[in-house]
């Protein structure tokens, strides 16, 4: 059981506002302000340097935080300043070659897509989409078929930015594995609202974000690359933290996974992040995965009873993001008067998940994604509060 006045009191946005947008930029509790803000403050003290040696042992803790959190060892844990840095230094650290392939889901995100259609573009390797089910998560059945030797990486995206869909992780991973591709899991919207575990879902690479349901601050991003993957992996831009300059023409490469890291860093930011994880890990992410499952289903409801209002939402398993239209409303201009009403929601469009929105015939939405820190009677009240834009 979550504790709600502990966490509302240790939430200082949650207040007044009606919150629904933790899978846009969430509220950081207190303990993550105080990690930045106290930083920030010893470094106009006693500078950048001496501040970040006195916190050396809780910068490499963070590590293990972090391998714990994501059901990973220490050493395959890779701190970076966002999800898609995270994800493009794994994804450039694939191998790819002409005539090689890359799969991706129906709800692929653009960051993902871009630089996957660009790189296939530059080396002659084709990109092709893994069908959905009817129920609207990645049919696994049809990735079977698509599958063969030349499938290097499948690019999997845990929870879409568009949806509380779930997309099944290990039967994807087991299906990938089983014609040597790698399979890299985006789980910038599940890390924080779901249990997301290395270990147990099979994958090989993990990106994510600081800021979304973790609750740390912007400029945040976590990289997980398993050992056994390192060796087919070729990471390109490195530098003096990356790798030691032995002799004059020769180096030596990290082995872990902070090969993909570079020297320079916020590290108020990185330690408001290991602050994040810890809340999260202290609050329990089954505890944690309940609650928010729960405001959104209530959500999901007081939504659908409403005249005018289509949820959106797909798949057989759905988590915290929740998606509607509202007939006579561009979801610009609804956004927009539910802030008047001290209600945060954020909007996503097409060119964010271009395959999704294209095959269901749908050009915008409304996002909402209540957090655990939301009570239900504000689930209720921003339901009466779109209500009224009805009328
Ligand atoms: C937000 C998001 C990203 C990108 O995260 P950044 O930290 O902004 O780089 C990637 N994938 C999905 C599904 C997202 O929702």
């Amino acid at each position: 059981m979550i504790d709600l006045n502990a966490v509302r009191a240790d939430t200082p946005g949650a207040g007044r506002r009606i919150f629904l947008d933790s899978a846009g930029s969430s509220l950081p509790p207190r303990p993550v302000l105080d990690e930045v803000i106290g930083h920030l403050e010893r470094e106009a003290e006693v500078g950048g340097y001496v501040a970040a040696r006195e916190r050396h042992d809780d910068l490499e803790a963070g590590y293990g935080v972090f391998a714990e959190l994501l059901g990973a060892e220490p050493d395959e844990i890779a701190f970076t300043d966002s999800a898609t840095r995270s994800w493009l230094a794994a994804f450039d650290a694939v191998p790819l070659g002409e005539g090689d392939r890359v799969l991706v889901t129906e709800v692929e995100y653009a960051g993902n897509a871009i630089p996957i259609l660009h790189r296939a573009r530059q080396v002659g390797a084709t990109v092709d989409t893994i069908p959905s089910d009817a129920a609207g998560q990645v049919d696994v059945e049809a990735l079977q078929e698509l599958l063969d030797e030349r499938v290097k990486l499948v690019s999997l995206v845990h929870v879409p930015t568009n949806g509380g869909l779930v997309n099944p992780v290990k039967e994807v991973a087991e299906a990938a594995h089983g014609v040597g591709a790698l399979v890299l899991l985006d789980a910038c919207q599940s890390i924080g609202q779901l249990p997301v575990r290395a270990e147990e879902l099979g994958v090989d690479l993990i990106s994510a974000t600081g800021r979304k349901w973790l609750r740390g601050p912007r400029g945040t991003g976590v990289l997980v690359v398993r050992r056994d993957v390192r060796s087919r992996l070729r990471p390109r831009l490195v530098d003096l933290h990356s790798g030691e300059w032995v002799g004059p023409r020769e180096i030596k490469l990290r082995e872990d996974a902070r090969v993909y890291e570079l020297w320079e860093t916020s590290v108020a930011d990185r330690l408001g992040l290991i602050a994040a994880a810890r809340y999260a890990l202290d609050l329990g992410l089954d505890a944690i995965a309940r609650e928010v499952r729960a405001r959104a289903e209530r959500l999901r409801q007081g939504l659908r009873a409403l005249p005018g209002v289509e949820v959106r939402d797909i798949g057989e398993q759905q988590a915290g993001i929740v998606t509607f239209t509202v007939e006579g409303w561009d979801v610009v201009g609804l956004r927009d008067r539910l802030a008047a009403e001290d209600v945060t929601v954020s909007t996503s469009h097409r060119g964010s998940t271009l395959l999704d929105m294209t095959k269901r015939g749908l050009g915008e939405l409304v996002r909402a994604s209540p957090h655990y820190f939301v009570e239900p009677a504000q689930v209720d009240q921003a339901v009466e509060a779109v209500s009224r834009c009805g009328r």
